[in-house]
């Protein structure tokens, strides 16, 4: 595993990690956490909405004792929904993840979606800047924010977010909130990161995957690595779990990098942040 290191406090952020999104709260989840952790994952990406806190904690603890690994050496990341939004409800919402979870920190909690009233996204992060003075969450960051958003942060809070998970795949390679991103020394991190599989599909990238020998899946995960952006595909399935992790054997050409760039279109395939309103 390589590691990237945030601004906040020492423990470094895996550059790759299992996605979760669409689990079952059954021992779908449960079982993938666990095969992950055992395949060498060190990262894993849940969210309150997604329902399946109490099995993916679940997971974790199994993958710690099939492992013998120590809690700290995993990176656990959750996300506020929108329901507890506003700065007197995030501990709220934060102990509630961590009861489901089983665990007693998180390494990273997110604001999943910058949502449509500003004020109210302003009090929200206040809330994380909260968390994380009392010491109570390792890393706090963002999820879907535009540049607009994190420039009224900036303005108006006083601890910048260490990372922002948004949506980055071939056909929306966000070339402007990457560079700020960069300026800002705020860490992107990519979401749906195989299209939910429809970029396995195209011919660049098989045929890119072809030349090294290997799959679609580790070709997209590993461009996205070496663009400096932190990866969390998704899968339940044990042999792709294994598969998706395998990807820190060889190197893209800067050619190939840019071949699988320019199949940008600006084409999200999730909402807009600037009209998400979690309904
Ligand atoms: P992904 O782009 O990761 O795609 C997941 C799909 O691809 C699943 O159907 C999976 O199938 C399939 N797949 C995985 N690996 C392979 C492989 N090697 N070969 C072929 N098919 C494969 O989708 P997600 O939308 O789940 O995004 C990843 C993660 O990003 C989420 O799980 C979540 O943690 C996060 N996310 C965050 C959002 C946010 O708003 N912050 C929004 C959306 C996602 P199978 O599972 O059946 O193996």
């Amino acid at each position: 595993m390589e590691y990237k290191t945030l601004n906040g406090k020492n423990n470094a952020m895996p550059v790759l990690g299992l996605g979760v999104f669409r689990v079952e709260n059954d021992d779908t989840a449960k079982e993938a956490v666990k095969h992950a952790i055992i395949s060498g994952y060190r990262s894993i990406d849940t969210a309150a909405i997604y329902g399946n806190e109490e099995m993916v904690g679940l997971g974790i603890k199994e993958g710690l004792e099939a492992t013998g690994i120590s809690r700290d050496e995993l990176f656990i990341t959750s996300k506020l929904w929108m329901d507890s939004y506003g700065r007197e409800h995030v501990e709220k919402g934060y102990q509630a993840s961590l009861d489901k979870l089983g665990l007693d920190y998180l390494d990273l909690y997110l604001i999943h979606w910058p949502g449509l009233d500003e004020s109210l996204m302003i009090e929200t992060w206040k809330g994380m800047e909260d968390l994380y003075r009392a010491d109570k969450v390792k890393h706090i960051g963002v999820s879907n924010f535009n540049i607009e958003h994190l420039e009224a942060l900036k303005a108006q809070t006083s601890i910048k977010p260490e990372i922002n998970q948004v949506e980055f795949q071939p056909y929306l390679t966000q070339a402007s909130l990457r560079d700020y991103l960069k300026k800002e020394g705020i860490q992107m991190e990519s979401w749906s990161p195989l299209m939910n599989g429809d970029i396995l599909k195209n011919d660049i990238v098989n045929a890119i995957a072809k030349e090294h020998g290997k799959s679609p899946a580790q070709i997209v995960i590993r461009w996205n690595i070496e663009n400096d952006v932190v990866v969390i595909p998704k899968s339940i399935t044990p042999s792709r779990i294994e598969e998706n992790i395998d990807v820190f054997d060889f190197a893209l050409t800067p050619e190939e990098i840019e071949q699988i760039s320019s199949l940008n279109e600006d084409k999200r395939m999730g909402p807009d942040p600037l009209e998400f309103t979690g309904e």
